[in-house]
């Protein structure tokens, strides 16, 4: 038996399947206290069975690096009760002869894109996500990387908008592209959640220009064959467009990749990106 489990914020989804992706059986509930969380999850799959392999999707910051003690624990995080749970721990426990493999929400979103969604086929694939947070995933040469940490696309800091003025709402710099585009910052900029905001309000050409600069960073180091633009912010109408026009105008002519159309993509499994990546992870 092959097993998936996608830890979010809010939302936990636990499935079983196969390591190419395919859902057979799946339950979502929220997500509460760690230790509540993964019972109910652990619980859930041995009343169909033992698994043979287990791949995890989790939000972060999260030890990833195999070789390092961390691997597999929730770092230094805000959310109550979770900074140093050992997710590997839980499941170890729970299931001494599985095979488990961790991953971030977004690189597992990456990979399950570049198996059988948006980018499909592709070897050099980025994942950003705009929500609570913002974070990309990336796939380089096949790979999911990482250097000692995850990347923390969302803390970078990026030029502003020419008579931009809003301060910012990351807890630790303020301004960093989280700061000024995440979905929370949108709601603190202008008043309404985004979701609230029409498609012809000058909200979006400021959020396109903040991830358009953005996307530019990941083009200038990784250099993509495509970027998928996922979270609920991107559900904006026309927003994959506006970043696209933006980026080209910004790398004035130069940075090859982005000639490759259309660049910037909306994610084809949606919801269900970060529980298949996490089954594709067992085969990895
Ligand atoms: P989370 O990061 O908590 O998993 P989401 O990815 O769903 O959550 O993102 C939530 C954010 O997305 C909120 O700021 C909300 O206003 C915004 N949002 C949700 N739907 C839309 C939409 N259709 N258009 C624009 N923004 C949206
Ligand atoms: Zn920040």
């Amino acid at each position: 038996m092959i097993a998936g489990i996608e830890l979010g914020g809010t939302k936990t989804v636990v499935a079983t399947g196969t390591g190419e992706g395919a859902v057979t059986e799946e339950w979502r509930f929220p997500t509460t206290t760690p230790e509540e969380t993964f019972s109910r999850a652990t619980g859930w799959l041995r009343e169909r069975g033992t698994p043979s392999a287990i791949g995890v999707a989790a939000f972060g910051p999260l030890g990833v690096v195999p070789r390092h003690g961390n691997y597999g624990k929730l770092l230094a995080t805000p959310k109550p009760g979770w900074a140093d749970y050992s997710i590997i721990g839980a499941l170890h426990e729970a299931f001494p002869g599985a095979q488990v493999t961790i991953e971030t929400d977004v690189n597992a979103a990456a990979l399950a894109e570049a198996r059988i969604g948006a980018a499909s086929g592709m070897e050099d694939v980025a994942y950003i996500t705009i929500g609570t947070g913002i974070g990309a995933g990336i796939l380089s040469g096949g790979h999911l990387i990482h250097g000692t940490l995850h990347p923390e696309f969302g803390h970078l800091k990026v030029p502003r908008k020419p008579d931009d003025h809003f301060a910012g709402v990351c807890p630790f710099h303020a301004d960093c592209l989280e700061g000024l585009a995440s979905g929370p910052s949108m709601a603190a900029r202008w008043g309404k959640p985004a979701h609230e905001l029409p498609p012809d309000h000058p909200a979006w050409n400021t959020e396109a220009w903040y991830l358009a600069h953005g996307a530019l960073s990941l083009v200038g180091i990784v250099a993509p064959e495509r970027v998928i633009i996922g979270g609920g912010v991107s559900q904006a109408e026309g927003f994959h467009e506006k970043v696209e026009t933006l980026l080209n105008e910004i790398a004035a002519g130069y940075f090859a990749p982005i000639q490759h159309k259309p660049y910037i993509v909306a994610p084809h499994l949606e919801q269900q990106a970060g529980i298949i990546g996490a089954l594709l992870l067992t085969a990895r």
